[in-house]
């Protein structure tokens, strides 16, 4: 039985969590197969402390690849590294997150391998009789769940909806080995050449790093009417999102977009105002810790999900929440003198 592998994803010299939750998604699949987990970690300047962190969080075995060419994610580089690891180790399965790398990368690996990929799993487990890797996704809108097999080619790959899982803990005293690679300068080469990294500023605070997301849906009426729910937001430290209905219509862009087809969240607080609670827009927020919703529909399906539901119009709440939280600061402030 080959390894079962995840791809950490290292970017201006820093592991991101997804990297963990890939983690705990192999650590389960590996005890089933009972099977090595490894992770891969490509980039430049790559601190020990990071590479030992993995390991604290699950992976017995870390393949480090450390060169200046890395520093910056080209497709072409990554992938030909990747497939050089892949094509001299063959794990069984390939884990990446759903990002906009593992999004990029898979498929450019996938097809290069002739292996194949299932996008955006939520779901992950083994089957018993094959050691198959079973790869759920939603499809066809989100009404149904698809489960998908890789039976025939190795590795098994598939990415994974980042959020939709917590990331693995360290646990101390955790050892594993450290296998680092070099490649020459002709692994390197790419037609595409790297300028720089454009930050989106629109919004101070992504909904996917938010602790709290005020999301807003078409039952906020129009564009201007979202100022409220960016006050809310701003005043809760926390990001707005928003349907798709909503992107759609152009009250929000693209990158507030909560759902199927937008992003997966799981912050600690989720509202969310004027929603619905249509399947696909659940699919991206059902794993938020605690959710309000505040809707004027008594059946409204997001009230099935809510812990909280305020039955009532968003435009009469929300003022009366804004002016609390107002009060609530003011008094905290003045206790703190
Ligand atoms: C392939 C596919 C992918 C999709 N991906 C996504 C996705 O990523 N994200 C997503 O969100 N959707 C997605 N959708 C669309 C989804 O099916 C719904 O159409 C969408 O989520 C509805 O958005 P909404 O809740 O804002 O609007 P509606 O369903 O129209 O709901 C508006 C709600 O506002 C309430 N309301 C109205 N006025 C007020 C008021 N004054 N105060 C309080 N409540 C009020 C109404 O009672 C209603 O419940 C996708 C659909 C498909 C087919």
């Amino acid at each position: 039985m080959g390894e079962v592998w995840t791809l950490a994803e290292y970017r201006f010299g820093k592991l991101s969590s997804v990297s963990f939750e890939l983690l705990n998604r192999g650590k389960s699949l590996a005890q089933k197969l009972n099977a090595p987990l490894a992770s891969i970690i490509l980039g430049f300047a790559i601190k020990d402390e990071d590479i030992n962190e993995l390991i604290a969080r699950g992976a017995d075995k870390v393949y480090v690849v450390d060169d200046k060419n890395l520093e910056n994610f080209l497709v072409e580089s990554y992938a030909k590294v990747l497939i050089e690891l892949v094509n001299e180790y063959k794990p069984d399965i390939l884990l990446a997150a759903a990002t906009t790398t593992g999004r990029t990368l898979m498929p450019y690996v996938a097809v290069r391998i002739r292996t194949g990929l299932t996008a955006d799993c939520t779901v992950l487990d083994v089957e018993d009789e094959t050691g198959n890797l079973l790869q759920t996704r939603p499809a066809i809108g989100g009404n149904i769940l698809a489960t998908i097999k890789t039976p025939n080619t190795r590795p098994q790959m598939a990415t994974v909806r980042p959020h939709s899982m917590k990331p693995a803990l360290p646990e101390k005293g955790r050892s594993g080995e450290v296998i680092r690679k070099k490649y020459d300068d002709s692994t390197f080469k790419t037609k595409s050449k790297y300028l720089r990294f454009i930050k989106d500023e629109s919004q101070q605070v992504t909904v996917q790093d938010a602790k709290i997301i005020v999301a807003g849906g078409k039952g906020v009426g129009k564009a201007e009417n979202f100022a409220i729910i960016d006050k809310l937001a701003e005043l809760l430290g926390g990001a707005v999102g928003a349907s798709r209905d909503v992107v759609d219509r152009g009250w929000k862009s693209y990158p507030h977009q909560i759902g199927l087809s937008g992003k997966t969240v799981s912050p600690a607080l989720y509202i969310a105002a004027g929603i619905s609670g249509a399947v696909q827009h659940i699919a991206g927020m059902q794993t938020s810790e605690n959710i309000i919703a505040i809707n004027k529909d008594p059946d409204a399906q997001i009230f099935h999900l809510a812990d909280l539901g305020i039955v009532g119009d968003l435009n009469e709440i929300l003022p009366i929440l804004i002016d609390r939280i107002y009060d609530y600061k003011k008094r905290e402030a003045s206790a703190n003198v």
